[in-house]
């Protein structure tokens, strides 16, 4: 789901594709550089001017181009480093909320299912095991989603311990389905931190995104079948669709 990067600067990124950027321009400079001569000496003096330039300006040309063609490797991995911090959370490495609505928002015309998932009883789970344990368990709920979701789905820690999962052109069968799948992977998982294996469950509410629909709108309904799949008494899915038959 993420831009690629340019040809260009996925070339330069190895300092192989530096030194050979510089040595080509090197060359163009050279190239030139003898093809103005005639308009400038002839005779005995150009024949010994176009001896002598491609050595003057390659020993000149050469290191000025490596340190051009170096910085704009610099700026291309600091462009790649900002969007990574843009889009990326740092640490689950799924996408920022920003990027989840910016994303939505380029494509009115999507649909599918948006799922918001929240890990119960976190609170408890710092306040046994500590804050780096609470971050690993973090870790391991967002692996369980990202490995449950298909290529074109998006997965975003919405805030502290609760992710938004927006499954592309999904129906309300298969949404459901996923979301049990994420239920039911992370109740059986056991997750290693530093203080010993943790277990979690979530509960997950779910909603159906219409073609042209606002996406704060279906945030906002599965976000009240989470409330009641909470208030429900925890570890379960609640659809959207289904809300009134769970209440
Ligand atoms: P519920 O089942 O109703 O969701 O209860 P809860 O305890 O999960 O919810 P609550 O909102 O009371 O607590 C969420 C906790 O998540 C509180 C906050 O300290 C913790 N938290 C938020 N972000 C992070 C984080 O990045 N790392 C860690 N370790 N904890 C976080
Ligand atoms: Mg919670
Ligand atoms: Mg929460």
């Amino acid at each position: 789901m993420r831009k690629p990067m340019s040809k260009l600067s996925f070339l330069l990124i190895p300092w192989s594709g530096v030194f050979a950027a510089a040595f080509i321009t090197t060359v163009g400079a050279v190239l030139l550089a003898n093809s103005v001569l005639p308009f400038f000496y002839d005779g005995e003096i150009l024949a010994e001017t176009q001896r002598m330039t491609p050595f003057v300006t390659s020993i000149t040309a050469f290191p000025f181009c490596c340190f051009v063609w170096a910085q704009v490797r610099y700026n291309i991995l600091l462009g790649l480093e900002l969007r990574n911090l843009v889009e990326r959370d740092r640490l689950t490495d799924v996408a920022t909320r920003d990027y989840f609505f910016s994303k939505l928002k380029s494509r009115p015309d999507s649909y599918g299912v948006s799922l918001m998932v929240d890990i119960d009883h976190f609170k408890s789970v710092n306040d046994t095991y500590g804050h780096l344990a609470g971050d690993d368990v973090i870790v391991a709920v967002a692996d369980v989603m990202r490995d449950t979701v298909r290529e074109n789905d998006i997965v975003c820690r919405f805030g502290g311990e609760e992710f938004v999962v927006f499954l592309d052109r999904a129906d309300k069968a298969a949404g459901a389905k996923i979301a049990e799948r994420i239920r039911a992977d992370v109740a059986a998982r056991v997750t290693q931190t530093g203080v010993g294996p943790v277990r979690v469950t979530v509960s997950v509410g779910g909603s159906l995104k219409e073609e042209l629909e606002n996406i704060e709108q279906t945030i906002q309904r599965a976000d009240e079948a989470l409330y009641q799949a909470k208030s429900l008494g925890r570890n379960r899915t609640v659809m959207d669709w289904d809300k009134q038959m769970a209440a």
